[in-house]
């Protein structure tokens, strides 16, 4: 079992460390508030005073810290990670964060003789309350080997993407196509609506048609068709829109960086915005529908 620094204890890293603890490993905790540590506490973990506590006797240090300064600053800022861990730590950081940055902080832990995976997750707070987050992580095949067990602890599926920031790049490449596709899934059940048809109908069909996907079938944003997604809780989330505004933009930042074309992409980081502004953010990405319809 190994002795494990975690740090940043919110909505996603405090039920991936209860999943951490039940799986035997030992786990030193820290965060900014303290209402969020006190509760990892209380569900076993050790109390430590500063980011750099958490760190100084692990073996393995995670992160899961809402964006990319804060990675930044936890890792690299004075009394960061990187001047406070042990020789030989791994650092996983498991937050969504852009590319570059991601490059950058695992190329200063590299030249302090620290190996980094970035692995950031998908499968939301549910999964990470159930252990069945997607690991996705970049970094080298060894620093991979450390990782797995540990990460399989909090997820199902584990796959090493490639080299350092592929891991971040294929969390954006993916959650790109779930915005486009949420939107386009969106799109036409108001178009259905319009034109008379039953939305059970179009549901019955598409779903069993080449319209299949992921969107439509397990997250279906029209009511009363899929029990179990969140527009049968009034888009209560789920996966925030602007967790999913947070994505996009970062895949549109990574995309002007490369030249990449992703023109629905863009159309889909604008949409989510004007979403998000009208007073959304906090409900589920797939109550974009609303807006769709013009409700
Ligand atoms: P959150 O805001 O609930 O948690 C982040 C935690 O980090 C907070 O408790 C905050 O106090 C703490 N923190 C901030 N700065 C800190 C610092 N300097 N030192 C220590 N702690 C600090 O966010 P979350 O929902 O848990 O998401 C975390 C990451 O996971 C984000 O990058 C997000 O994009 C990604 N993510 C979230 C979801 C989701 O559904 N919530 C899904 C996939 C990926």
């Amino acid at each position: 079992m190994a002795a494990i620094g975690f740090v940043g204890l919110g909505n996603m890293g405090g039920p991936m460390v209860r999943n951490l603890l039940k799986a035997g490993h030992g786990v030193t905790v820290f965060d900014v508030v303290a209402n969020k540590l006190d509760a990892s506490v209380r569900d076993g973990a050790a109390r430590a005073a500063s980011a750099a506590a958490a760190a100084a006797n692990a073996e393995i240090v995670v992160t899961m810290l809402p964006a990319g300064q804060h990675v930044r600053d936890v890792y690299t800022g004075a009394s960061g990670l990187i001047g406070a861990a042990r020789k030989g730590a791994l650092f996983i950081d498991c937050s969504t964060i852009d590319v570059e940055r991601a490059r950058a902080v695992a190329a200063a832990a590299e030249s302090a003789g620290f190996a980094m995976l970035d692995a950031p997750v998908s499968g939301g707070v549910a999964g990470a309350e159930a252990a069945t987050l997607t690991f996705m992580a970049g970094g080298s095949e060894a620093a991979f080997a450390r990782a797995e067990q540990v990460l399989r602890c909090m997820g199902k599926t584990v796959v090493h993407a490639g080299p350092s920031g592929a891991g971040q790049a294929a969390k954006i490449c993916n959650n790109m196509i779930l915005g486009i596709s949420m939107i386009a899934v969106g799109e036409a059940f108001a178009l259905a609506e319009k034109l008379g048809l039953d939305a059970a109908k179009l549901f019955e069909i598409s779903s069993k048609s080449s319209g299949q996907c992921w969107a439509l079938t397990t997250y279906c944003p029209e009511p009363g068709l899929v029990p179990t997604a969140p527009s049968n809780r009034d888009y209560k989330p789920g996966f925030t829109a602007a967790m999913m505004l947070k994505d996009l933009r970062l895949a549109q930042q990574a995309a002007a960086g490369v030249g990449a074309a992703t023109p629905l992409g863009a159309e889909a980081s604008a949409l989510y915005a004007l979403f998000c502004n009208a007073g959304n953010a906090e409900l589920d990405f797939s109550g974009i529908i609303r807006m769709l319809k013009g409700r």
